[in-house]
């Protein structure tokens, strides 16, 4: 599946807000955001500060929308496709919407804290070094539902990054609708995310309302 592979801390600074989208860096000084807190462009922070004016509705859609596509690593065409699912699945639309984005394998394995970021667990998950269910997959967008068990490859264990893992997991915490197990590197999901379990300050009424304009 296409994913972006331009500059991501440019993501951040176009959004006006820190996304995450490095990890540890993100973190340390070195985060662009914190050196150049203003949207990318070639006149700097000058001119776009004479520009901004009231954000009209259809700004404030589409950026709510665009923020939540780069949180999660996710192209336009498959985030409709996710809209599309929500449409289809009981319950509200924006809610379901954000519980399909955190099904995602490569989000998954990132909450569990087997990765310092989403774009660090989907190469993981790529390269093939995660099993779902018993089954190796290395597809990054895989829906896992609850009940699913998501574990490191026995053959991968092996490998040096996953040698340090342990003590790196341990350091990060892992989210209440998910279960983990460091000793096996292994983990599973429960439960679907509730409203209040999923971060990034998204807003999901506004993708919502952009997509049904
Ligand atoms: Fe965003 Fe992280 Fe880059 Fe900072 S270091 S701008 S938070 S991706």
């Amino acid at each position: 599946m296409a994913r972006y592979i331009g500059p991501v801390c440019k993501l951040c600074r176009r959004e006006g807000e820190k996304l995450f989208l490095k990890g540890e860096r993100c973190y340390t000084a070195k985060c662009a955001f914190d050196r150049r807190a203003y949207a990318p462009g070639e006149h700097g922070p000058t001119s776009q500060m004479r520009r901004r004016g009231r954000q009209s509705d259809y700004s404030r859609q589409l950026r709510a929308k665009q923020k939540a596509r780069r949180i999660y690593g996710v192209l336009e065409r498959q985030f409709r496709r996710y809209f599309a699912l929500a449409q289809k699945r009981r319950g509200l639309t924006g809610l379901t919407l954000l519980q399909t984005l955190e099904q995602r394998l490569d989000n998954v394995v990132y909450r569990m804290g087997y990765a310092a970021s989403r774009s660090e667990a989907r190469q993981m998950v790529s390269h093939g070094h995660f099993m779902v269910n018993g089954r190796r997959t290395d597809v990054p967008s895989m829906l896992v539902k609850p009940g699913d068990e998501v574990e490191v490859r026995a053959r991968s264990r092996k490998a040096p990054y996953f040698v340090a893992l342990r003590d790196l997991a341990e350091k990060r915490s892992c989210i209440a609708w998910l279960e983990r197990d460091l000793n096996n590197l292994s983990g599973r999901m429960h439960r679907l995310p509730e409203r209040g379990e999923i971060d990034g300050n998204l807003d999901e009424q506004l993708i919502v309302e952009y997509y049904s304009r």
